[in-house]
């Protein structure tokens, strides 16, 4: 029998790809051929988060790079990163995050106020492909518009090996984060 990080591996791969269109539990269990009920324990018992949680926090490391850009309205970044309604971006968001989109944005991005934002930990897969500084470190922060290395304040550059291999590492790796403090 396989392992169950081998057979979720497909629908990890389809999540990475198409988290920006409206996407069902059914669509990311079909891409790894199994049933949304037996794909959402072999996928929990793999990554010891549900699917939604990953696909949730790669929508929001998306919206905060919109957030952070510019002045899109909140109901089009929720759209553009694959939410059907904004207010129910709008409780993911701020359970991930610790507060709203639009409070997020004026806190973090307003010229003189801002330091640095806490970027969720799968953001850098979501920016033109995984993202890494080179030192080694995944941690990255917002600072006005531009997404750093947390450790070496090295700009995030495209990353060389295998973009699979790695979003499955971080999703291993990665804690479920605190709130934005
Ligand atoms: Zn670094």
């Amino acid at each position: 029998m396989r392992e169950p990080r081998d057979r979720i591996k497909p629908a990890l791969r389809f999540i990475r790809i198409h988290f920006r269109q409206p996407l069902s539990m059914r669509q990311i269990a079909a891409a790894a051929g199994l049933t949304p009920a037996y794909f959402g324990q072999v996928f929990a018992k793999a990554v010891g988060r549900t699917a939604l949680d990953v696909l949730n926090e790669m929508r929001v490391a998306a919206a905060i790079g919109e957030l952070m850009e510019g002045d899109t309205g909140i109901g089009r970044i929720a759209a553009s990163v694959g939410f059907k309604q904004r207010r129910h971006f709008g409780r993911v968001f701020k359970q991930m995050m610790g507060l709203p989109p639009r409070q997020y944005r004026q806190r973090h991005s307003s010229a003189k106020g801002v330091v640095a934002a806490k970027a969720p930990p799968l953001t850098r897969h979501v920016f033109g492909g995984p993202v890494d500084c080179g030192c080694g470190n995944s941690e990255l922060i917002w600072v006005l518009a531009r997404l750093q290395c947390a450790q070496c304040g090295g700009p995030a550059k495209p990353y060389k090996g295998d973009p699979d291999l790695l979003f499955e590492q971080d999703l291993l790796t990665t804690l479920p984060h605190p709130p934005d403090a």
